[in-house]
């Protein structure tokens, strides 16, 4: 699960939130050397009622849909012929990443953009609409986020929307049944993974080095991050030891615009 791919100071992105263009491209061939298997967002749902997937499949995500992820990794993407998934906030389409504080907000694919990379090869998935906490929401909002975000994003790209990512990866069994009525094929959590409404994903930051990413990829790496969410401190040590990417700017104090 990757959210941003820029260019993008700590100054204006202190929650690690944009890998670089290079760091990127360097995870994506490392996947490849490394024998994993990019799969497509069809590939990855007929997985689910039971046709078989290479070993080592990978699904590659996106969150947000910033517009640094059409700009520098749909054609990392394209030029390896590697499919993914863009998980788009539908009623923020053009917009910005208006649920954070204003100076740490970065702008979102407009429509034009979304097709572009929907043609590329990047399914384009539903997060929202405008990247509320789904269980804090009435019926009726709720029915916004869900079906009616679905119909939006459907018109905007034109071709159908078959999957969801919970903004903040946060989700309860009423939000879970929400998606699955309203006709997703599947959803995704972050940490907290509930089944197939609710499937776990890695998280890939700019903290990240060739070598944490690695770690990451480890089929067991889910079940220590798990573990270890009780303990921060001893997941601040390993982290530590395995290393972090160094961020630019990495001074909160500095009044800087940042965000190239
Ligand atoms: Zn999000």
């Amino acid at each position: 699960m990757y959210h941003g791919v820029d260019r993008v100071s700590a100054t204006r992105d202190p929650h690690g939130m944009f890998v670089t263009p290079r760091a990127f491209r360097d995870q994506v061939e490392h996947l490849l050397e490394a024998g994993y298997v990019p799969i497509d967002e069809a590939t990855y749902l007929s997985a689910a009622t039971g046709t078989p997937v290479p070993r080592r499949s990978v699904l590659i995500t996106f969150d947000d849909g910033y517009v640094g992820v059409g700009e520098h990794a749909a054609p990392v993407l394209a030029s390896f012929g590697v499919p993914s998934v863009l998980y788009v906030p539908a009623g923020l389409v053009g917009g910005s990443s208006d649920w954070l504080p204003v100076r740490h907000r970065h702008p979102l694919m407009g429509a034009a953009e979304l097709r572009e990379v929907a043609a590329d090869g990047m399914a384009i998935g539903a997060h929202g609409f405008d990247h509320a906490d789904l269980t804090t929401l009435g019926d009726t909002d709720l029915d916004r986020h869900v079906v009616a975000a679905r119909a939006e994003l459907e018109q905007v790209v034109g071709r159908p929307v078959r999957s969801y990512a919970f903004p903040y990866g946060t989700h309860d069994a009423r939000v879970r049944s929400a998606v699955r009525a309203a006709g997703y094929d599947a959803a995704f959590a972050v940490h907290d993974a509930a089944g197939p409404f609710a499937t776990g994903r890695v998280d890939v930051n700019a903290t990240d080095t060739l070598r944490s990413f690695r770690i990451k990829l480890h089929r067991l790496y889910p079940r220590l991050r798990h573990a270890t969410n009780r303990f921060p401190l001893l997941r601040s040590k390993a982290h530590d030891l395995v290393g972090r990417a160094p961020r630019e700017d990495c001074h909160p104090h500095e009044a800087t615009g940042g965000g190239r």
